[in-house]
Protein backbone atom coordinates (compact mmCIF):
# COMPACT_ATOMS: atom_id res chain seq x y z
CA UNK A 1 0.00 0.00 0.00
CA UNK A 2 2.75 2.50 0.50
CA UNK A 3 3.46 3.02 -2.98
CA UNK A 4 -0.24 3.67 -3.42
CA UNK A 5 -0.86 5.74 -0.05
CA UNK A 6 2.56 8.06 -1.77
CA UNK A 7 0.40 8.29 -5.62
CA UNK A 8 -2.24 9.53 -3.82
CA UNK A 9 -0.86 11.79 -1.93
CA UNK A 10 0.89 13.39 -4.95
CA UNK A 11 -2.60 13.00 -7.18
CA UNK A 12 -5.13 13.59 -4.97
CA UNK A 13 -6.85 16.75 -3.41
CA UNK A 14 -7.35 16.34 0.25
CA UNK A 15 -10.64 18.11 0.54
CA UNK A 16 -12.41 15.11 1.29
CA UNK A 17 -12.27 12.75 4.30
CA UNK A 18 -9.95 9.97 3.32
CA UNK A 19 -7.32 11.23 5.47
CA UNK A 20 -9.83 11.46 8.86
CA UNK A 21 -8.41 7.72 9.26
CA UNK A 22 -4.55 8.21 10.52
CA UNK A 23 -3.94 4.36 8.54
CA UNK A 24 -6.05 4.65 5.31
CA UNK A 25 -7.01 1.42 4.16
CA UNK A 26 -7.26 0.09 0.83
CA UNK A 27 -10.51 -1.91 0.23
CA UNK A 28 -11.46 -4.39 -2.57
CA UNK A 29 -14.74 -6.15 -1.98
CA UNK A 30 -17.87 -5.38 -0.21
CA UNK A 31 -20.70 -7.60 0.63
CA UNK A 32 -24.04 -7.38 2.83
CA UNK A 33 -23.15 -5.77 6.34
CA UNK A 34 -19.30 -6.03 5.59
CA UNK A 35 -16.21 -4.45 3.68
CA UNK A 36 -13.21 -6.19 2.87
CA UNK A 37 -9.77 -4.76 2.98
CA UNK A 38 -6.99 -5.80 0.22
CA UNK A 39 -5.73 -8.76 2.86
CA UNK A 40 -9.52 -9.46 2.51
CA UNK A 41 -10.16 -8.77 6.32
CA UNK A 42 -14.01 -8.13 6.74
CA UNK A 43 -14.71 -4.83 7.96
CA UNK A 44 -18.17 -4.66 9.66
CA UNK A 45 -19.44 -1.36 8.65
CA UNK A 46 -22.32 0.47 10.94
CA UNK A 47 -22.08 3.36 8.99
CA UNK A 48 -23.05 2.32 5.61
CA UNK A 49 -21.54 5.03 3.51
CA UNK A 50 -23.41 7.95 5.52
CA UNK A 51 -26.87 5.50 5.07
CA UNK A 52 -26.53 5.62 1.78
CA UNK A 53 -26.46 1.61 1.18
CA UNK A 54 -29.67 0.84 3.34
CA UNK A 55 -30.04 -2.54 1.72
CA UNK A 56 -26.56 -3.76 2.45
CA UNK A 57 -23.72 -3.95 -0.11
CA UNK A 58 -24.28 -5.47 -3.62
CA UNK A 59 -28.41 -6.07 -3.06
CA UNK A 60 -28.60 -8.90 -5.88
CA UNK A 61 -31.85 -7.45 -7.16
CA UNK A 62 -30.83 -3.47 -7.14
CA UNK A 63 -28.07 -4.81 -8.94
CA UNK A 64 -29.72 -7.58 -11.12
CA UNK A 65 -31.92 -4.24 -12.14
CA UNK A 66 -29.00 -1.84 -13.15
CA UNK A 67 -27.04 -4.56 -14.87
CA UNK A 68 -30.41 -4.84 -16.71
CA UNK A 69 -30.54 -1.56 -17.86
CA UNK A 70 -26.95 -1.37 -18.20
CA UNK A 71 -27.88 -3.94 -21.08
CA UNK A 72 -30.71 -2.35 -22.18
CA UNK A 73 -30.73 1.80 -22.35
CA UNK A 74 -27.87 2.75 -19.97
CA UNK A 75 -27.33 6.46 -21.25
CA UNK A 76 -30.47 8.93 -21.95
CA UNK A 77 -30.20 12.70 -21.64
CA UNK A 78 -32.66 14.17 -19.32
CA UNK A 79 -34.89 15.87 -21.62
CA UNK A 80 -35.61 12.37 -22.84
CA UNK A 81 -37.82 9.77 -21.39
CA UNK A 82 -37.93 6.47 -20.52
CA UNK A 83 -40.02 4.13 -18.21
CA UNK A 84 -38.09 3.35 -15.25
CA UNK A 85 -37.81 7.03 -14.22
CA UNK A 86 -42.06 7.71 -14.62
CA UNK A 87 -42.44 4.40 -12.76
CA UNK A 88 -40.12 5.47 -9.97
CA UNK A 89 -41.68 8.88 -9.85
CA UNK A 90 -44.95 7.41 -9.73
CA UNK A 91 -43.34 5.07 -6.35
CA UNK A 92 -42.60 7.85 -4.93
CA UNK A 93 -45.27 10.42 -5.12
CA UNK A 94 -47.60 7.03 -4.13
CA UNK A 95 -45.26 6.39 -1.12
CA UNK A 96 -45.39 9.91 -0.09
CA UNK A 97 -49.36 10.55 -0.62
CA UNK A 98 -49.30 7.32 1.78
CA UNK A 99 -46.49 9.01 4.02
CA UNK A 100 -48.75 12.54 4.54
CA UNK A 101 -51.79 11.95 2.60
CA UNK A 102 -50.86 14.97 0.10
CA UNK A 103 -50.79 15.10 -3.58
CA UNK A 104 -47.37 16.15 -5.13
CA UNK A 105 -44.90 15.51 -8.24
CA UNK A 106 -41.21 14.45 -8.34
CA UNK A 107 -38.35 16.44 -9.70
CA UNK A 108 -35.10 14.83 -9.98
CA UNK A 109 -31.25 15.34 -9.37
CA UNK A 110 -28.11 13.95 -8.85
CA UNK A 111 -26.63 14.25 -5.41
CA UNK A 112 -28.30 15.48 -2.01
CA UNK A 113 -26.72 18.61 -2.22
CA UNK A 114 -28.15 19.42 -5.66
CA UNK A 115 -31.71 18.88 -4.35
CA UNK A 116 -31.33 20.63 -1.77
CA UNK A 117 -30.55 23.79 -3.61
CA UNK A 118 -33.68 23.24 -5.95
CA UNK A 119 -35.59 22.82 -3.03
CA UNK A 120 -34.37 26.13 -2.01
CA UNK A 121 -35.13 27.68 -5.63
CA UNK A 122 -38.88 26.34 -5.68
CA UNK A 123 -39.49 27.97 -1.91
CA UNK A 124 -38.43 31.24 -3.61
CA UNK A 125 -40.44 30.80 -6.61
CA UNK A 126 -43.23 30.00 -4.88
CA UNK A 127 -43.08 32.76 -1.78
CA UNK A 128 -41.27 35.49 -3.56
CA UNK A 129 -39.21 35.47 -0.17
CA UNK A 130 -35.61 34.59 -0.07
CA UNK A 131 -34.35 33.81 3.21
CA UNK A 132 -34.90 30.66 5.29
CA UNK A 133 -34.68 29.25 8.96
CA UNK A 134 -32.49 26.46 9.41
CA UNK A 135 -31.08 24.63 12.45
CA UNK A 136 -27.68 24.98 14.26
CA UNK A 137 -25.96 21.42 13.75
CA UNK A 138 -27.75 20.67 10.81
CA UNK A 139 -26.20 19.50 7.41
CA UNK A 140 -27.54 20.48 4.28
CA UNK A 141 -24.74 19.78 1.66
CA UNK A 142 -21.63 21.64 0.34
CA UNK A 143 -22.51 23.62 -3.03
CA UNK A 144 -23.03 27.28 -1.98
CA UNK A 145 -26.73 27.39 -1.59
CA UNK A 146 -26.80 24.58 0.90
CA UNK A 147 -23.17 25.44 2.42
CA UNK A 148 -25.36 28.91 2.78
CA UNK A 149 -28.23 27.08 5.22
CA UNK A 150 -25.92 24.06 7.23
CA UNK A 151 -24.97 26.09 10.23
CA UNK A 152 -20.98 25.13 11.03
CA UNK A 153 -19.54 28.46 10.29
CA UNK A 154 -15.95 26.60 10.28
CA UNK A 155 -17.11 25.15 6.69
CA UNK A 156 -18.06 28.38 4.83
CA UNK A 157 -15.46 30.86 6.20
CA UNK A 158 -12.47 30.10 3.85
CA UNK A 159 -14.82 30.64 0.98
CA UNK A 160 -15.83 33.95 1.63
CA UNK A 161 -18.72 35.47 2.10
CA UNK A 162 -22.21 33.65 1.67
CA UNK A 163 -25.06 36.34 2.26
CA UNK A 164 -27.17 35.66 5.39
CA UNK A 165 -29.29 33.58 3.18
CA UNK A 166 -29.88 31.31 6.39
CA UNK A 167 -31.11 32.28 10.25
CA UNK A 168 -30.13 29.20 12.49
CA UNK A 169 -32.16 27.98 15.42
CA UNK A 170 -31.40 25.82 18.04
CA UNK A 171 -32.33 22.27 17.10
CA UNK A 172 -33.82 20.78 20.18
CA UNK A 173 -30.50 18.31 21.68
CA UNK A 174 -32.95 16.47 24.58
CA UNK A 175 -29.60 15.19 26.01
CA UNK A 176 -28.12 18.59 26.39
CA UNK A 177 -31.34 20.10 27.26
CA UNK A 178 -30.76 23.98 28.34
CA UNK A 179 -33.72 24.11 30.30
CA UNK A 180 -32.96 20.66 32.28
CA UNK A 181 -35.66 18.75 30.82
CA UNK A 182 -36.21 15.37 30.14
CA UNK A 183 -37.78 14.41 26.73
CA UNK A 184 -40.37 12.39 27.99
CA UNK A 185 -41.68 15.04 30.05
CA UNK A 186 -40.72 18.28 28.35
CA UNK A 187 -42.96 21.46 27.93
CA UNK A 188 -41.54 22.23 24.61
CA UNK A 189 -39.35 25.25 25.63
CA UNK A 190 -37.30 25.30 22.55
CA UNK A 191 -40.10 25.60 20.25
CA UNK A 192 -41.53 28.49 22.16
CA UNK A 193 -38.39 29.97 22.00
CA UNK A 194 -38.83 30.07 18.24
CA UNK A 195 -42.22 30.90 17.96
CA UNK A 196 -41.68 34.11 20.10
CA UNK A 197 -39.06 35.12 17.14
CA UNK A 198 -42.49 36.08 15.33
CA UNK A 199 -44.38 37.29 18.19
CA UNK A 200 -41.88 40.85 18.91
CA UNK A 201 -42.40 43.21 15.59
CA UNK A 202 -39.11 44.94 16.87
CA UNK A 203 -36.94 41.80 18.07
CA UNK A 204 -38.31 39.07 16.24
CA UNK A 205 -37.86 38.32 11.97
CA UNK A 206 -40.32 41.01 10.77
CA UNK A 207 -39.85 43.04 7.61
CA UNK A 208 -40.44 47.17 8.59
CA UNK A 209 -41.95 47.42 5.09
CA UNK A 210 -44.20 44.57 4.39
CA UNK A 211 -44.74 44.37 8.14
CA UNK A 212 -44.49 40.43 8.20
CA UNK A 213 -41.83 37.45 8.59
CA UNK A 214 -39.98 37.85 4.92
CA UNK A 215 -38.72 34.28 5.70
CA UNK A 216 -39.68 31.67 2.73
CA UNK A 217 -39.19 28.40 4.59
CA UNK A 218 -37.80 26.61 7.74
CA UNK A 219 -35.58 23.83 6.26
CA UNK A 220 -35.47 21.19 8.75
CA UNK A 221 -33.74 17.18 9.13
CA UNK A 222 -36.46 15.39 10.89
CA UNK A 223 -33.51 13.26 13.02
CA UNK A 224 -30.40 15.46 12.49
CA UNK A 225 -27.49 13.50 10.82
CA UNK A 226 -24.54 14.72 10.94
CA UNK A 227 -25.45 16.89 14.32
CA UNK A 228 -25.37 13.19 15.47
CA UNK A 229 -28.52 11.57 14.92
CA UNK A 230 -30.64 14.19 17.34
CA UNK A 231 -33.84 13.16 17.64
CA UNK A 232 -36.60 15.82 18.75
CA UNK A 233 -39.23 14.99 21.35
CA UNK A 234 -42.69 14.36 20.34
CA UNK A 235 -45.17 17.65 19.78
CA UNK A 236 -41.63 19.16 18.26
CA UNK A 237 -42.57 19.70 14.48
CA UNK A 238 -45.88 19.86 14.91
CA UNK A 239 -45.68 22.95 16.56
CA UNK A 240 -43.11 24.17 14.49
CA UNK A 241 -45.44 23.06 11.17
CA UNK A 242 -47.94 25.18 12.30
CA UNK A 243 -45.67 28.12 13.20
CA UNK A 244 -44.34 27.78 9.11
CA UNK A 245 -48.41 27.73 7.92
CA UNK A 246 -49.32 30.89 10.46
CA UNK A 247 -46.80 32.56 8.82
CA UNK A 248 -46.59 31.88 5.09
CA UNK A 249 -43.36 30.14 5.53
CA UNK A 250 -42.99 26.69 3.69
CA UNK A 251 -41.45 23.33 5.48
CA UNK A 252 -38.96 22.15 3.63
CA UNK A 253 -37.67 18.18 5.09
CA UNK A 254 -34.53 17.33 3.59
CA UNK A 255 -34.46 13.75 4.19
CA UNK A 256 -31.14 13.09 2.31
CA UNK A 257 -29.57 10.92 5.05
CA UNK A 258 -33.16 9.93 6.91
CA UNK A 259 -35.45 8.79 4.56
CA UNK A 260 -36.17 5.18 2.48
CA UNK A 261 -36.55 3.39 6.09
CA UNK A 262 -33.28 4.47 7.99
CA UNK A 263 -35.78 5.51 11.08
CA UNK A 264 -38.24 2.98 9.94
CA UNK A 265 -40.43 5.21 7.65
CA UNK A 266 -40.39 6.21 4.28
CA UNK A 267 -39.50 9.89 5.21
CA UNK A 268 -38.66 10.34 8.88
CA UNK A 269 -41.13 13.32 9.66
CA UNK A 270 -44.00 10.74 9.30
CA UNK A 271 -42.90 9.79 13.24
CA UNK A 272 -43.63 13.38 13.99
CA UNK A 273 -47.26 14.29 13.34
CA UNK A 274 -45.93 17.15 10.60
CA UNK A 275 -47.16 17.11 7.24
CA UNK A 276 -43.57 19.23 4.81
CA UNK A 277 -44.20 21.08 1.80
CA UNK A 278 -41.02 19.63 0.43
CA UNK A 279 -38.81 16.95 0.42
CA UNK A 280 -35.44 16.45 -0.57
CA UNK A 281 -34.27 12.91 -0.98
CA UNK A 282 -31.20 11.33 -2.44
CA UNK A 283 -28.58 8.92 -0.75
CA UNK A 284 -30.21 5.62 -0.38
CA UNK A 285 -32.96 5.63 -3.02
CA UNK A 286 -30.45 3.88 -5.23
CA UNK A 287 -28.65 1.49 -2.58
CA UNK A 288 -25.12 4.10 -2.96
CA UNK A 289 -25.04 2.80 -7.36
CA UNK A 290 -25.90 5.72 -9.61
CA UNK A 291 -26.22 9.06 -7.69
CA UNK A 292 -29.51 10.10 -8.28
CA UNK A 293 -31.63 12.63 -5.63
CA UNK A 294 -34.89 15.16 -6.23
CA UNK A 295 -37.35 16.41 -4.20
CA UNK A 296 -40.88 16.11 -4.09
CA UNK A 297 -43.33 19.09 -3.37
CA UNK A 298 -46.89 19.73 -3.00
CA UNK A 299 -48.81 19.50 -6.27
CA UNK A 300 -50.29 23.34 -5.77
CA UNK A 301 -46.08 24.49 -4.87
CA UNK A 302 -44.51 21.88 -7.81
CA UNK A 303 -47.43 21.80 -10.53
CA UNK A 304 -46.43 20.55 -13.95
CA UNK A 305 -44.52 23.44 -14.89
CA UNK A 306 -42.97 25.18 -11.28
CA UNK A 307 -39.25 25.57 -12.37
CA UNK A 308 -39.46 27.91 -15.64
CA UNK A 309 -37.44 25.73 -18.12
CA UNK A 310 -34.03 24.78 -17.94
CA UNK A 311 -33.68 26.57 -14.89
CA UNK A 312 -33.02 23.00 -13.12
CA UNK A 313 -31.45 21.44 -15.72
CA UNK A 314 -28.54 19.00 -14.94
CA UNK A 315 -27.16 16.34 -17.69
CA UNK A 316 -26.70 13.34 -15.35
CA UNK A 317 -30.68 13.98 -13.43
CA UNK A 318 -33.13 10.94 -13.69
CA UNK A 319 -29.94 8.94 -15.34
CA UNK A 320 -31.58 5.51 -16.52
CA UNK A 321 -29.19 3.36 -14.27
CA UNK A 322 -29.90 5.24 -11.39
CA UNK A 323 -33.52 5.44 -12.04
CA UNK A 324 -33.20 1.26 -12.14
CA UNK A 325 -31.35 0.81 -8.83
CA UNK A 326 -34.50 3.75 -7.21
CA UNK A 327 -37.12 1.51 -8.86
CA UNK A 328 -36.11 -1.42 -7.76
CA UNK A 329 -34.99 0.16 -4.33
CA UNK A 330 -39.11 1.09 -3.68
CA UNK A 331 -40.18 -2.15 -5.16
CA UNK A 332 -38.51 -3.74 -2.46
CA UNK A 333 -39.44 -1.39 0.11
CA UNK A 334 -43.44 -1.88 -0.99
CA UNK A 335 -42.84 -5.69 -1.11
CA UNK A 336 -41.14 -6.11 2.79
CA UNK A 337 -42.46 -4.91 5.91
CA UNK A 338 -39.29 -2.49 6.13
CA UNK A 339 -41.17 -0.37 9.35
CA UNK A 340 -41.48 -3.63 11.55
CA UNK A 341 -37.76 -4.73 10.68
CA UNK A 342 -36.51 -1.78 11.30
CA UNK A 343 -38.25 -1.21 14.60
CA UNK A 344 -37.40 -4.72 15.64
CA UNK A 345 -33.81 -4.85 14.74
CA UNK A 346 -33.28 -1.22 16.03
CA UNK A 347 -34.83 -2.08 19.61
CA UNK A 348 -32.98 -4.90 19.47
CA UNK A 349 -29.43 -2.68 19.10
CA UNK A 350 -30.41 -0.13 21.52
CA UNK A 351 -30.91 -2.88 24.02
CA UNK A 352 -27.17 -3.88 23.30
CA UNK A 353 -26.10 -0.65 23.20
CA UNK A 354 -27.72 0.09 26.78
CA UNK A 355 -26.25 -2.80 27.93
CA UNK A 356 -22.85 -1.92 26.83
CA UNK A 357 -23.42 1.68 27.99
CA UNK A 358 -23.56 0.60 31.44
CA UNK A 359 -20.57 -1.01 31.46
CA UNK A 360 -18.61 1.82 29.89
CA UNK A 361 -19.65 5.60 31.76
CA UNK A 362 -17.95 6.96 28.90
CA UNK A 363 -21.05 6.57 26.98
CA UNK A 364 -23.69 9.26 28.20
CA UNK A 365 -26.50 8.98 26.06
CA UNK A 366 -27.70 6.47 24.14
CA UNK A 367 -30.40 6.76 21.75
CA UNK A 368 -32.15 7.10 17.86
CA UNK A 369 -34.98 6.19 16.32
CA UNK A 370 -35.24 2.94 14.41
CA UNK A 371 -31.68 2.22 12.79
CA UNK A 372 -30.51 5.35 13.41
CA UNK A 373 -28.55 5.19 16.72
CA UNK A 374 -26.31 7.50 18.81
CA UNK A 375 -23.31 6.63 21.24
CA UNK A 376 -22.64 9.94 22.98
CA UNK A 377 -18.75 9.38 23.84
CA UNK A 378 -18.25 11.52 26.74
CA UNK A 379 -15.71 11.66 30.11
CA UNK A 380 -15.92 9.34 32.81
CA UNK A 381 -18.55 11.63 34.17
CA UNK A 382 -21.03 10.42 31.59
CA UNK A 383 -21.50 14.53 30.46
CA UNK A 384 -18.26 16.33 29.41
CA UNK A 385 -17.86 15.71 25.67
CA UNK A 386 -14.91 13.27 25.15
CA UNK A 387 -14.04 13.66 21.21
CA UNK A 388 -10.64 12.32 21.77
CA UNK A 389 -12.23 8.99 22.98
CA UNK A 390 -14.88 8.81 20.05
CA UNK A 391 -11.96 9.71 17.48
CA UNK A 392 -9.68 6.83 18.98
CA UNK A 393 -12.39 4.50 18.66
CA UNK A 394 -12.96 5.79 15.21
CA UNK A 395 -9.44 5.29 14.34
CA UNK A 396 -8.97 1.78 15.81
CA UNK A 397 -11.76 0.31 14.05
CA UNK A 398 -10.49 1.02 10.73
CA UNK A 399 -7.02 -0.67 11.88
CA UNK A 400 -8.56 -3.80 10.50
CA UNK A 401 -6.95 -5.80 13.99
CA UNK A 402 -9.50 -6.10 16.09
CA UNK A 403 -9.35 -9.95 18.06
CA UNK A 404 -12.57 -11.31 18.56
CA UNK A 405 -13.58 -15.07 18.36
CA UNK A 406 -10.44 -16.54 17.04
CA UNK A 407 -11.33 -13.50 13.77
CA UNK A 408 -9.30 -10.67 12.97
CA UNK A 409 -11.66 -7.98 12.03
CA UNK A 410 -12.43 -4.06 11.53
CA UNK A 411 -15.11 -2.10 12.00
CA UNK A 412 -16.57 1.11 10.37
CA UNK A 413 -17.68 4.03 12.10
CA UNK A 414 -18.49 7.39 11.39
CA UNK A 415 -18.82 10.62 13.97
CA UNK A 416 -20.89 13.31 14.07
CA UNK A 417 -22.21 16.09 16.46
CA UNK A 418 -21.76 19.32 17.77
CA UNK A 419 -19.16 18.21 19.62
CA UNK A 420 -17.62 15.71 17.44
CA UNK A 421 -17.76 13.11 19.92
CA UNK A 422 -20.98 11.08 18.78
CA UNK A 423 -20.45 7.81 17.27
CA UNK A 424 -23.68 7.45 14.47
CA UNK A 425 -24.18 4.02 14.00
CA UNK A 426 -26.12 3.57 10.63
CA UNK A 427 -26.41 -0.64 9.87
CA UNK A 428 -27.57 -2.28 6.94
CA UNK A 429 -31.07 -2.56 7.76
CA UNK A 430 -31.10 -6.00 6.32
CA UNK A 431 -27.69 -6.45 9.00
CA UNK A 432 -28.60 -9.96 10.74
CA UNK A 433 -29.15 -10.21 14.19
CA UNK A 434 -25.31 -12.25 14.66
CA UNK A 435 -24.06 -8.73 12.63
CA UNK A 436 -25.67 -6.48 15.94
CA UNK A 437 -24.52 -8.89 18.69
CA UNK A 438 -21.13 -8.79 17.27
CA UNK A 439 -21.48 -4.57 16.82
CA UNK A 440 -22.14 -4.73 20.62
CA UNK A 441 -18.76 -7.05 20.94
CA UNK A 442 -16.64 -5.29 18.70
CA UNK A 443 -17.95 -1.80 20.24
CA UNK A 444 -17.03 -3.26 23.94
CA UNK A 445 -13.59 -3.80 23.00
CA UNK A 446 -12.74 -0.91 20.99
CA UNK A 447 -13.63 1.31 24.01
CA UNK A 448 -11.91 -1.22 26.30
CA UNK A 449 -8.36 -0.87 23.81
CA UNK A 450 -9.22 2.84 23.84
CA UNK A 451 -9.25 3.48 27.09
CA UNK A 452 -6.03 2.05 28.42
N1 LIG B 1 -28.66 16.69 3.41
C1 LIG B 1 -28.36 15.82 4.37
C2 LIG B 1 -29.29 15.69 5.54
C3 LIG B 1 -27.21 15.04 4.29
O1 LIG B 1 -26.90 14.19 5.28
C4 LIG B 1 -26.37 15.18 3.16
C5 LIG B 1 -25.10 14.35 3.00
N2 LIG B 1 -24.50 13.93 4.15
C6 LIG B 1 -26.72 16.10 2.18
C7 LIG B 1 -27.88 16.84 2.32
C8 LIG B 1 -25.87 16.32 0.97
O2 LIG B 1 -25.89 15.23 0.12
P1 LIG B 1 -24.68 14.95 -0.89
O3 LIG B 1 -23.48 14.68 -0.06
O4 LIG B 1 -25.15 13.77 -1.70
O5 LIG B 1 -24.54 16.17 -1.74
Amino acid sequence: DADWLALEAEVCSHGDTVHYARQPRFFARSHGSYLYDNRDTPYLDLQMWYSAVNLGYGNERVNAAVARQLGTLPQLAPQYLHYERVELAARLVDGTRRAFGAAGRVHFDVGGSQAVEDALKLVRLRTGRQRVYAFEGGYHGRTLGASAITSAYRYREPFGEFGDRAEFVPFPYCFRCPYGKRRETCELYCVAQIERKFEHPYTGAWSSRTGRSEFAAFVVEPVQGTGGYVVPPPGYFERLARLCREHGMLLVDDEVQMGFYRTGRLWALEHFDAQPDVVAFGKALTNGLNPLSGIWAREELIGPDAFPPGTTHSTFAANPLGTAAGLEVMKIFEERDYALAVERKGSYLLELLRDLARAHPEIGDVDGLGLALRLEICQADGYTPNQELADAMFQRGLAGDLRIGGRELGLVLDIGGYYKNVITLAPSLDIADEDLELARDLLDLVLIECKQ
